[in-house]
């Protein structure tokens, strides 16, 4: 990866982690979550609303460093109004991408911001702070389905 692109990334995890978008936890909500990334100190409270099989609002509350703070303002850019088919499709994605040790080439088209990430994934201490929303959703969602037949 060029140095160019590499604080081009680095500008937009800063970016999310100074201005967290969606922030803040929200009513109404299914299923309510609390994961934590020992390793890190990272830890994230997540909610998921899903209405007619829309992503209809995810909330959270997160402390933690930057990267798993950028991570979750992504993801809830990402899956926010997103079928819930589609939503889980985009988290593959990111997944494919944290998991590829820097090999992955990452897919704008779908990850949009998420991109960014691609240099944490050449981190494998820091994948765990890339995924940690990401997880809590799949969790919540998870849960949230089987609120609501
Ligand atoms: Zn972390």
């Amino acid at each position: 990866m060029s140095a160019e692109l590499d604080s081009l990334y680095q500008e937009i995890i800063l970016d999310h982690y100074k201005n967290p978008h969606h922030k803040g936890l929200r009513d109404p909500y299914e299923a309510e979550v609390h994961h934590v990334n020992p390793t890190c100190g990272d830890e994230v409270t997540l909610r998921v609303h899903v209405a007619d099989g829309v992503v209809a609002d995810v909330s959270y509350d997160s402390v933690g460093c930057s990267i798993s703070q950028a991570s979750a303002s992504v993801m809830t850019d990402l899956v926010i109004g997103k079928p819930v088919a589609e939503a889980m499709a985009v988290h593959e994605e990111f997944l494919a991408l944290m998991q590829g040790k820097g090999t992955v080439e990452p897919d704008e088209e779908v990850l949009e911001d998420g991109i960014a990430f691609a240099g944490v994934a050449k981190f494998p201490a820091r994948v765990k702070c890339a995924l940690l929303s990401w997880m809590a959703w799949k969790d919540a969602t998870t849960r949230s389905l089987e609120e609501t037949p």
